[in-house]
């Protein structure tokens, strides 16, 4: 029988997390599989750790790890994955907008149709704030058009996933970690499943705006180097504008005998900015470089070799 962990970051959820182990308990008792709960306490200054402990103590399927602080999402959800022992593993949030009943599915889905993860994502973002969801909406378009690996609008963090690409996800070591483009980026098939927004069950998002901004800017900054070319479009701009005057004062000098100093000055000026910009534009490119090395993502990921059939 296949191990299932699932790994539940939690962030001051003592309202939501013992509702989550019950309503996840009832779905598992249905699924053929051993499974295991791994929640990690990301700090929370609430209860949350005293009814991990309670759980713990009474059920033996369940395991905690409780940060020292609030080290955020990201943090939370790599201590999960690297404790999780599982064959599978599924990551949920606490708050039950995960839907618990979608893990059969997601386990047919793996288990049936040879999928290597299955991930959901949401159809609708009914009950969401319209500035957030329009905010969303643009951030996705954002990041997709300055990364070659597609992160699907909408998408959850909620997903299971086979042992084999967990370690994928484990092998990329960078600690500016952005989960969503991490899963994209190993590769594996993965099927998505839609579902209409739902509500968190108690209490409230852990995420202020101001979490969510950074959390989007990290993001996009971790997954993608095309900010640095700004620079080059700087570049390019300057130049134009040098170019546009050196033809006004063609045409001044041409018509009026003589160019007054200003506007010999204004092209050289905006030559020299140009020059700047390029120089930032290469630093760029070798800046670029040193982040790919020092990411040391590796350069493949082998799904099967002739191991695998003998
Ligand atoms: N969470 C966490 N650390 C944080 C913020 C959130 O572990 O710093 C957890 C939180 O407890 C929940 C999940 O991440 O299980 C998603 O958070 P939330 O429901 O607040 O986000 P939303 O669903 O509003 O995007
Ligand atoms: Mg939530």
């Amino acid at each position: 029988m296949d191990k299932l962990s699932i790994v539940v970051p939690c962030y001051n959820e003592e309202e939501c997390v013992e509702l989550f182990y019950q309503t996840a308990s009832e779905i598992l008792k249905s699924m053929p599989v051993e499974p295991e709960f791994l929640f990690v306490d990301d700090g929370s200054s609430d209860g949350t750790c005293a009814i991990l402990r309670r759980l713990a103590k009474n059920d033996t399927r369940v395991r905690y790890i409780s940060f020292s602080r609030n080290f955020g999402k990201e943090a939370a959800l790599y201590a999960g994955l690297c404790g999780a022992t599982g064959d599978l593993v599924a990551v949920m949030d606490a708050d039950l907008q995960d839907p618990p009943e979608l893990l059969l599915e997601m386990y047919r889905g793996i288990r049936e149709e040879q999928y290597d993860c299955v991930g959901c994502r949401r159809s609708t973002r009914k009950n969401e704030p319209k500035i957030r969801s329009l905010f969303s909406k643009f951030f996705y378009k954002l990041i997709n058009s300055m990364t070659d690996t597609k992160i699907v609008d909408g998408a959850r963090d909620f997903r299971m996933m086979t042992r084999q690409m967990v370690d994928a996800v484990l092998s990329l070591r960078e600690t500016e970690r952005f989960s969503k483009e991490l899963f994209s980026w190993v590769g594996f098939k993965t099927k998505w499943l839609e579902y209409e927004n739902i509500e968190r069950a108690k209490g409230s998002t852990k995420w202020s705006f101001k979490k969510l901004a950074r959390y989007a800017v990290g993001g996009i900054e971790s997954a993608s180097c095309a900010p640095l070319k700004v620079n080059l479009l700087f570049c390019v701009l300057c130049f134009l504008v040098c170019v546009g005057f050196v033809i006004a004062d063609i045409v001044i000098a041409a018509a009026a005998g003589s160019v007054s100093w200003l506007f010999i000055l204004l092209p050289v000026l905006f030559l020299l900015a140009a020059m700047l910009f390029f120089g930032l534009y290469m630093q760029g490119e070798y800046v670029k470089k040193i982040f790919y090395q020092v990411r040391g993502r590796p350069m493949f990921i082998v799904k099967e070799d002739e191991k695998s059939v003998r």
